[in-house]
């Protein structure tokens, strides 16, 4: 029974759980749980029980991984588990400190007394994963800390510290200093002084007018709950704990658990929770990889995304040194950085006191040699190969043996810019989004040559500077910017056919993205595109070019929201996207010079061209093995590109709907014309094998 330490303490028996990191309530410890609590009450010697975590945690709840396999159902489960405790004969004391939630706080209510530590960290976040408390929190938290409390804190879903519920009986004493003998001797207390088992089931919750409380509480969740099913069945569950009996109402929250679980929003939102932990690890480098230190960093290039990057680590502690041609760059990168941070000042987001760290942390410069002691140097430098070219050349120069040299190129090839340094072992991508202190996602360019050491070390930075990375192979635009190519040439095709771009932002917004394809690229700035298109037909002078909509848009200079004119147009100083009758008229010359006729489009039609636009790729490069798993590519567009949520990513959604129905349609949408949509070789293959994309 290696994962639940069973100790005598006197009378007390100490049962310490003991899985690490955070003793999820996984099959072992369940098990190991119930065999404990029966060995204590079995034993004449013991008077009463202390239950408790080792390490950082009480317990993290549920172990997830089992979610959806038989192992979360195997007896005991969490159910039976929380009954025994509460069903044992001699008093359990729940002593808690560290992380207690979900599925851990569920056990420890189930405990007699219950005493914590006051910085514990108290939560049931059950409501992230699209579900609710399924092992009777919902039934016994309100007995606790009351019907209005319990509601906003599942619905909430954010952890609180044991402190905040100071004088509810959720705690019967927060113990400062040392909390196993705090408990030992509470639960002393309870032997000697005979205190009666308090049961929370045999609680009840009293609210004066309930019901106008809870249709009250319905009606704001409704407002915000958007497509998530969950939070409005936590008001059903917390009013079943106004039914006469507690197993009633526990038997509301069970088959409402059993029903969300089911659901596809849940579904995607579990998917994503895994996905997150597996992109950290890649699969030929292992956890033991050697690291190296990064306690200082260069960025090159202070503008759009220099200073962003270089905010995240100043952010974490990590001086940075910014390199730039010419002063004026390098004040006017310097300067925004300041302007930003004095604007989370004034937000209240960082104090005074972190404002001056974080600004004594800079330092510019405009010599390269002044990078010599950075143990990792980003570039950031203008999008041209050239160009890139000197700068790695002038860093292989400058930088110790040892120091990662990265790059935050969005389209050029890895491989050829780690040649032109005499290390290419040590080159890596880094591809920041914009902007780059805010947004999430970090793409880990492999290149050819990097090492395992490299990778293992900037997977490691980038949890440091809170960053979810997802590693990607090299190739034209790595994960994000390579699906986005056949996104939005469907986008740009179903214009030219007959939607309009108002038509095709509106059925993409209503699947769910953040922003439809044209909006996105009004925002951005229609003319990255076009340069890009410029600079690749450069590369490829025989290649035939088709005429295309978004280049006359921006040979009439409709660079978007900067220009006032994009797809849409704007009012002076508004971003407000308002359909304007020359883009039909643009659209309209269009078709005519290619003698296309305008057909309708359904929103289930636009959504269907774009979405599986996005999965055919995902398949191609998963097949290439651009990247290591489908839920890699699922993490690049929950966190850079704006894919909703609830429907998991583009992978994972393609599961859903099917991959027999997706080859179909995909089949269909090539015979209509465009041998582009035939199915990944990847797709066919799992058809063939009964296999998911993973
Ligand atoms: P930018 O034009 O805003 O900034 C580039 C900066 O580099 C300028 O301030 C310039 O003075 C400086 N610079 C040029 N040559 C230099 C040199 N030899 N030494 C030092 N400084 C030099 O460009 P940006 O948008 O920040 O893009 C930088 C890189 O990041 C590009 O490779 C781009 O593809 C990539 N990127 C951009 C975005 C984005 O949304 N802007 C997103 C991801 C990646």
């Amino acid at each position: 029974m290696t994962c639940l330490q069973y100790t005598l303490k006197g009378r007390i028996a100490l049962l310490t759980m003991a899985q690490p990191p955070v003793n999820s309530l996984g099959y072992e410890l369940r098990s190991a749980l119930v065999a404990a609590l029966d060995r204590a009450n079995g034993d004449p010697a013991v008077s009463a029980i202390v239950l408790t975590g080792s390490d950082r945690a009480f317990s993290g709840g549920a172990d997830i991984r089992e979610f959806d396999t038989p192992r979360f159902m195997l007896e005991p489960h969490l159910r039976t588990v929380v009954d025994l405790v509460e069903q044992s004969a001699k008093p359990v004391i729940a002593a808690i400190h560290g992380v207690c939630m979900g599925g851990g706080l569920e056990l420890a209510l189930s405990t007699h007394f219950r005493v914590a530590s006051p910085s514990a960290s108290i939560a049931l976040p059950e409501v992230k994963l699209g579900l609710l408390p399924g092992a009777g929190g919902t039934q016994r938290l309100p007995r606790l800390i009351g019907l209005e409390a319990a509601l906003s804190f599942i619905v909430g879903g954010q952890p609180l510290p044991a402190a905040q519920f100071k004088g509810t009986p959720l705690f019967n004493e927060l113990i400062e200093g040392d909390l196993i003998a705090g408990a030992i001797t509470f639960a002393e207390r309870v032997v000697s002084e005979k205190i009666p088992i308090q049961r929370v089931r045999d609680l009840k919750v009293r609210y004066p007018s309930h019901e106008a409380f809870l249709q009250f509480a319905r009606n704001m969740i409704k407002g915000v709950a958007g497509p998530y099913p969950a939070p409005l069945k936590i008001v059903d569950a917390i009013a079943a704990t106004l039914k006469p009996t507690f197993a009633e109402g526990d038997a509301i929250e069970q088959r409402l658990f059993t029903e969300l679980m089911l659901t596809p929003e849940s579904r995607a939102l579990r998917h994503l929770f895994q996905a997150e932990r597996a992109a950290s690890k890649i699969p030929d480098v292992p956890d033991t990889t050697a690291m190296r230190a990064i306690a200082s960093v260069g960025v090159i290039g202070a503008g759009t995304m220099g200073g962003g990057i270089a905010m995240n680590f100043l952010n974490a502690g990590i001086p940075v040194i910014l390199i730039e041609t010419k002063q004026e760059a390098l004040d006017r990168g310097i300067a925004t950085i300041t302007k930003n941070y004095q604007g989370s000042l004034l937000k209240g987001k960082l104090t005074e006191a972190d404002f001056t760290q974080r600004m004594a942390r800079l330092r510019g410069s405009l010599q390269m040699s002044d990078l010599a002691t950075c143990d990792l140097i980003i570039e950031a430098v203008f999008e041209d190969i050239s160009v890139k070219e000197t700068v790695f050349k002038a860093m292989d120069a400058v930088a110790k043996p040892g120091a990662i040299l990265a790059t935050n190129t969005s389209t050029l090839d890895v491989n050829r810019i780690a040649s032109f340094t005499r290390r290419p072992a040590d080159v890596i991508g880094l591809h920041f989004f914009s902007p780059a202190n805010v947004m999430k996602l970090l793409e880990v360019v492999r290149g050819q040559a990097t090492a395992k050491e490299v990778l293992a070390t900037v997977m490691g930075l980038a949890k440091k500077i809170k960053k979810i990375a997802v590693v990607a192979g090299v190739c034209d635009g790595f994960i994000g910017n390579r699906m986005l190519m056949p996104y939005w040439a469907a986008a740009e095709d179903l214009i030219a056919r007959g939607a309009t771009p108002w038509q095709v932002d509106q059925a993409m917004e209503a699947f769910g993205m953040v922003m439809g394809p044209f909006r996105v690229s009004d925002l951005a700035g229609n003319d990255i595109g076009w340069a890009i298109r410029k600079s690749r037909a450069a590369l490829h002078p025989g290649r035939p070019v088709k005429p295309n909509v978004a280049d006359a848009l921006c040979e009439l200079g409709r660079f978007g929201q900067k220009t006032g004119k994009g797809w849409y147009r704007y009012e002076a100083g508004q971003r407000a996207p308002i359909p304007d009758p020359d883009v039909i008229a643009l659209l309209d010359q269009h078709r005519k010079t290619l003698g296309i006729q305008a057909r309708a489009f359904t929103d289930d039609g636009i959504v269907t061209r774009c979405v599986y636009a996005l999965i055919n790729e995902g398949a191609k490069l998963l097949g290439e093995g651009i990247a290591a798993r489908a839920s890699d590519i699922d993490m690049v567009y929950l966190t850079g590109y704006g894919f909703p949520a609830y429907r998991g990513g583009p992978m994972h959604y393609a599961n859903e709907v099917g991959l027999f129905q997706v080859a179909r349609t995909l089949t269909a949408l090539a015979k209509d014309g465009d041998s582009s949509w035939e199915p990944a070789p990847l797709i066919v293959d799992c058809l063939s094998t009964g296999r998911a994309l993973s």
